[in-house]
Formats: structure tokens, C-alpha cells, sequence
């Protein structure tokens, strides 16, 4: 069973597993249940699990060369990559039918080196689950919201730029004066400058 198994999973097609779409996982489950019964009981044999095998298989394939050639299949079965960040200022409506948090989203961030909003000029979140990230050049860093909790704290001072704590927007009005023009976030906080590390 586990070299069916191997053999199975080669032949999909797939050449690791870093990050499963749904339509995948829907794949793994149902090699795994398949694969489940022949090894725990004497009387189901080989033969009926390498049909299910096969079929699963060939489902995968005729479903994957479909959804190659048609866009909305593919959007029915995987989703679509979002946007959840473009040039410094996070798109938030992309975070409310989402079960992925701000939080998370900075947490990522930070594992890619980003030390504020201001060093990525794009972000896309992939139906794989996986972040694609477009970062400004050097020489094109601008101020940016931080991503380190420890420095959202930092005490702002009168009529600096500033960068509003939910959306990253930049803004030049005195700290605690109005609320962000996009989500109505009163906090505020300065913002970085800094250019990427890598
Ligand atoms: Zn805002």
C-alpha cells in the first residue's frame, strides 16, 4: 500500500507538497482514505483500493487539464489570489471575508525580511495559501507603517508624517487630530524609513 502510494502521488504530477489548494487537500484525503482500509483489514485486498486509486487519479488529471483551460473552473475550485497590499496601504476589505488576520499577514511579512509597509510595493496572497511579494527597489523605499509591535509604541511628535495604525495610509496631520480618511482608525503611529535588509 505504501509503495502504491508513492507511485500514486507521482504520478499526479505534483513534485512536493509546501503548500496544498483545496482542490489538493480534496486529492490527499481521498488517496488517504483509500489507502486506510487495506491496511488495517485482513479482508478488503489490494486490487479494490488501487481502482479507487486509479480513479482518484484520473480524476485529478482530467480535472487539473480542465482547469487549465478554463479560468472560472479554476476559480470555482481553487479561488483566486488576492490583494492584500498595494503600494504601502493594506487593501482590508481583502482581510473580512478572510480567515487570514492582520496579524498574520505582518507575521509573514516579517519572516520575508519586511521591516514596513514602505519597502513592498505589492502583496498577493495565492490560492495555494502562499504570499507573492513585490518589493520597491532601494532607492524607491518610502515611509511605511511598521510591522514590529515593539515600535508601533514609539511617541509621535507634532506634524510629523505619519502612518495610520490599521491601514498603513500615510498622512501628514498632527497625531490624535483626525481619524484615516479610508477605515476611520484614530491611532497613528511613525512611520519607518528604513531600506531592506537581505
Ligand atoms: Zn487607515
Amino acid at each position: 500500500m505504501f509503495i502504491i502510494i508513492l507511485i500514486t502521488l507521482r504520478a499526479s504530477g505534483k513534485r512536493g507538497i509546501k503548500q496544498l489548494s483545496i482542490f489538493e487537500l480534496v486529492l490527499i484525503i481521498g488517496l488517504g482514505s483509500a489507502a486506510g482500509d487495506p491496511m488495517f483489514y485482513e479482508d478488503v485486498g489490494l486490487l479494490s483500493a488501487i481502482t479507487v486509486f486509479l480513479v482518484i487519479i484520473l480524476l485529478y488529471i482530467g480535472i487539473t487539464k480542465l482547469t487549465d483551460k478554463f479560468t472560472w473552473l479554476e476559480r470555482l475550485l481553487e479561488g483566486k489570489a488576492t490583494y492584500l497590499l498595494r503600494d504601502g496601504e493594506i487593501i482590508l476589505d481583502a482581510f473580512k471575508n478572510s480567515s487570514l488576520s492582520r496579524d498574520d499577514f505582518f507575521a509573514e511579512l516579517r519572516l520575508l525580511n519586511v521591516e514596513h509597509l514602505g519597502q513592498v510595493q505589492t502583496v498577493l496572497i495565492e490560492t495555494s495559501g502562499e504570499f507573492s511579494v513585490l518589493y520597491f527597489s532601494e532607492e524607491k523605499v518610502r515611509p511605511g507603517l511598521t510591522i514590529f509591535p515593539h515600535m508601533l509604541e514609539s511617541q509621535l511628535t507634532d506634524n510629523s508624517t505619519v502612518a495610520c495604525y490599521n491601514c498603513g495610509r500615510l498622512c501628514s496631520v498632527p497625531a490624535g487630530e483626525q481619524s484615516c480618511v479610508i477605515c476611520e482608525c484614530d491611532t497613528w503611529v511613525i512611520p519607518m524609513e528604513t531600506k531592506r535588509q537581505s
